[in-house]
């Protein structure tokens, strides 16, 4: 079995897939070796497994849904609870690009999306129950000790079966795009141009005259003709460009429910290109125009190697393991080329250029990285390898990719 992308085939063919919590716990005690499966999306080795994989395929119903909070089992995928939500008036506070991946395996990675107010889709998990290494369920609440160190789990704790996640009242967005903004306004104004809405992307190949696109996500209606010097597009647009507008969110301002704007991808179309590697750095938002500077200057490198990279802006949070850990942050994120051995000869030389601003790279897309750069990336990771080894004494849930970043 593959990954989404098919650059990962996992190694075990073993897939376990429990209806209930019970079941999981027989599975999770009878295994020697087990690794929580979401709906597969990540490209990195991060859900790998030689002994078997634990999927949460049939884990996927809405527990309860109240005013400021809803309750779901790990799988659900965020499209369909959205959907669910928006039949009772409440909403979540933010989406990834695509509505296609699962609640546990996008908070065990602290997935994004953009807004400079608005944190990681982990930072939105009030609670969570886990089955831990000898079969217990465990319960987590925000407050708790070790609370904190449970949500971006990487999968290590154990296997997440329900998380409670923070709603609001339903809201309508506006999805406006602009095309064309010139590199000098990037510079000079990074966080202002991401700021400029209630979730703001910029699209670019670095290589090119100007940013190709901003995708501004707002509450106001824009009568705008210009944005930092960007034009105003006329007719929709896909994030990749040349890809068709089918597959995007809708554009030119129609107000619609939050969640069918905040996604640039459709649930029922295949989001991005399909074909593709990713990869993505975070830096604290302070360093977001040198960075561009960094990046532009790898234009000839890595230009050639893209369909389109992305950048967005998060808010700090309090997860050991999160990449905004205690800082607001700027996205730097790269949809490859199906070119894996290129893309790979390319990433340390990103890695080298950003490494002079504390990069943080996602867990869930392609690094190269090394344990003395994550543990001096992240305070915290100390706390997180107790509470590992509290919750999974005989390492079930490690893996290679465990071992090598984080247990190293
Ligand atoms: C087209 C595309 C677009 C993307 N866009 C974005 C984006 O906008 N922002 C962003 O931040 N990321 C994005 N990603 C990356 C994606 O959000 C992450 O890789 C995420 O982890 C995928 O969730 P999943 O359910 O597929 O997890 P999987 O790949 O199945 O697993 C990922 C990790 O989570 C763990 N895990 C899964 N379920 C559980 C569970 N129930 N309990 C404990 N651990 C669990 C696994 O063990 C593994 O370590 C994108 C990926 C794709 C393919």
């Amino acid at each position: 079995m593959t990954n989404w992308a098919g650059n990962v085939t996992y190694s075990t063919e073993r897939v376990l897939r429990p209806r209930s919590v019970a079941e999981a716990q027989e599975l999770i005690v009878a295994a020697d070796s087990v690794k929580p499966l979401g709906t597969r999306h990540s490209f990195s080795l991060v859900a790998d497994s030689v002994g078997a994989l634990i999927s949460t395929e049939h884990l996927d119903r809405i527990v309860e849904i109240g005013d400021e909070t809803v309750t779901v089992e790990a799988g659900i995928r965020y499209g369909v609870l959205a959907a669910a939500l928006d039949d009772h008036g409440v909403a979540l506070l933010n989406f990834a690009s695509l509505p296609h991946i699962s609640v546990g395996g996008a908070i065990a990675t602290a997935t994004h999306g953009s807004g400079a107010s608005n944190q990681s889709l982990a930072a939105a998990v009030s609670a969570l129950e886990l089955v831990d290494g000898d079969g217990t369920v465990r319960r987590f609440r925000r407050g708790d000790a070790d609370f904190d160190g449970a949500v971006v789990s990487l999968g290590a704790l154990g296997l997440v079966t329900s998380v409670s996640l923070d709603v609001v009242p339903a809201f309508d967005l506006r999805q406006y795009v602009f095309e064309q903004l010139p590199w000098p306004a990037v510079e000079a104004e990074l966080d202002a141009i991401l700021a400029g809405g209630y979730s703001v992307s910029l699209f670019t190949t670095w290589d090119e005259p100007a940013v190709g696109t901003v995708w501004v996500k707002t509450q106001d209606q824009l009568d705008l003709q210009s944005y930092f010097g960007a034009t105003a597009a006329t007719e929709a647009r896909n994030p990749v460009p040349g890809a068709h507008p089918e597959n995007a969110t809708e554009q030119l301002g129609v107000p619609g429910p939050s969640y069918d704007r905040l996604p640039h991808f459709r649930l029922g179309f295949t989001p991005s290109s399909g074909d593709e590697l990713q990869s993505e750095y975070i830096v604290p938002r302070e360093h977001g125009a040198a960075v561009v500077a960094e990046l532009r200057r790898l234009r000839s490198v890595v230009g050639p190697l893209l369909f389109v990279s992305e950048i967005r802006s998060i808010a700090a949070d309090t997860l050991w393991l999160s990449p905004f850990f205690e800082q607001d942050s700027i996205a730097f994120h790269f949809t490859w080329q199906p070119r894996p051995a290129e893309v790979l000869a390319v990433l340390p030389q990103i890695e080298s250029a950003l490494e002079p601003f504390g990069v943080r790279p996602h867990w869930g897309k392609l690094f190269v990285g090394s344990a003395e750069g994550i543990a001096a990336a992240y305070p915290r990771l100390p706390d997180f390898r107790r509470l590992a080894r509290e919750l999974d004494e005989r390492g079930a849930f490690r893996n290679a990719f465990l071992e090598r970043y984080v247990f190293d």
